[in-house]
């Protein structure tokens, strides 16, 4: 069954708001998400109800704050199935999440050994393994791509060895849309005994995720691209290999005993967790997953597949224009473009829709290297979310051929 986009529509109230004397129509989904009705009633509640700090109190609002706060660990246990709550990690958002991952498990990596990349990652998923290679003089080696966007999985293979011990990828590509095959890329790294971290900062919200069906090491997204606030993401690892790492950062809550002469650290999940965290946040990210499931991902996926092919059709009958990864193997989330007029930039387009009331992101979406394959400095990307409708895109091809007038 379709989904009632209208109604759906109506429980996000900024979008009712008007941007340049427009209607807002809003397509920086991958950028960060807007957030509905009940999520927004529940940050309310929070501060007018139990704010506290969390695992310290003996008093009722510290202990509601704390059971509130687990609960959303259960729930999202249970959104990817993961088989325990101590496998689930509060961290700040995807990259927290992933240079979590790079700095504690530097006591597993040796001299000569191998982490791969994709040449699709966002920065966030490039810069922490460099700088792990550095620190541990390990080597990064990144698996190419093809004109399409795709990976090139037999390079992938070739790049596999006894030596390889991480690989990380992105599930799909936050500047391309392109959906990385990422259970045969697991499978294949975990012939080699390689931990494999998948990037899902653009899966979770559009797509069902099931980490012990993929046999993924670790699991990283953010809150707010999944209709939650800002400030709270999530790491998945598994739990013999969070044992064997080291803290990442220290503090109150990660410990069981101070002294002077020697600290032990708490058991899994909360060794990961220093200091205060971000209490409402990490609450809410459970209303926003609830929000997710009273709809359905899969729903959510089928719908966003009807918006991007709607989407890519009409831009195609346009004059001049060119959309990358168009011929990738499978697609969602997002649609990455340019008008073919010289020196007109990405931004140029980005202004001219914002007169309308559209918000489209423009510029390399970091993730610089894709745009050095292309030989572009950046890209319109329009990117979806469940209340995105055919209207918007309708109005997002008007805009357009505005801008396109405005430019030629
Ligand atoms: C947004 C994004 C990130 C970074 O997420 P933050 O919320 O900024 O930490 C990493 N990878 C991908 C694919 C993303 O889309």
């Amino acid at each position: 069954m379709p989904l009632d986009i209208q109604s759906i529509r109506e429980q996000f109230p900024i979008l009712k708001r008007k941007v340049n004397n427009q209607e807002l129509v809003y397509l920086d989904n991958a950028a960060s998400s807007q957030k509905p009705q009940i999520v927004l009633d529940k940050i309310d509640s929070y501060y007018k109800t139990i704010n506290a700090n969390v695992h310290r109190g003996i008093h009722t609002l510290s202990q509601e704050a704390t059971e509130e706060m687990e609960n959303t660990r259960s729930i999202v246990k249970e959104f990817i199935n993961a088989s325990k709550t101590e496998e689930i990690i509060f961290t700040k958002g995807t990259t927290d999440s992933i240079n979590l991952v790079a700095y504690s498990i530097q006591e597993l990596i040796q001299p000569d050994d191998e982490i791969i990349i994709s040449h699709l990652e966002h920065h966030s998923n490039i810069v922490p393994w460099q700088i792990l290679a550095e620190r541990k003089k390990a080597k990064l080696k990144v698996i190419p791509i093809d004109k399409n966007g795709d990976l090139i999985l037999d390079e992938y293979k070739k790049l596999l060895s006894e030596k390889t011990k991480i690989l990380s990828v992105n599930h799909i590509s936050n500047a391309l849309g392109v959906v990385n095959p990422i259970k045969e890329i697991i499978d294949e790294a975990h012939k080699y005994n390689a931990y494999v971290l998948i990037d899902a900062a653009q899966s979770i919200p559009h797509t069902p995720i099931n980490v012990q069906e993929l046999d993924c090491d670790f699991l990283a997204f953010s809150g707010h691209k999944m209709y939650a606030p800002t400030g709270v993401g999530i790491l998945y690892g598994k739990e013999h290999l969070l044992e064997k790492m080291i803290p990442y950062q220290a503090g109150g809550e990660m410990i069981k005993e101070v002294t002077f002469e020697k600290t032990t650290y708490q058991t899994l999940p909360f060794k990961f967790e220093a200091g205060t965290p971000n209490i409402e946040a990490n609450i809410v990210l459970g209303t926003a997953i609830e929000f997710i499931k009273s709809i359905g991902s899969k729903n959510i996926e089928q719908h966003e597949q009807k918006i991007l092919h709607y989407l890519t059709d009409e831009l195609e009958k346009l004059d001049d224009i060119i959309i990358y990864a168009k011929n990738a193997k499978s697609r969602a989330g997002a649609v990455s473009f340019n008008f073919n007029l010289n020196g007109i930039s990405s931004s140029d387009v980005g202004f001219i829709l914002d007169k309308q009331g559209i918000a489209v992101r423009t510029g390399h979406h970091c993730t610089q290297p894709i745009m050095h394959y292309f030989g572009i400095s950046g890209t319109v990307r329009a990117s979806f979310g469940v209340y995105n409708s055919t209207e918007d895109i309708d109005k997002l091809i008007q805009g357009l051929k505005k801008a396109y007038q405005m430019l030629k």
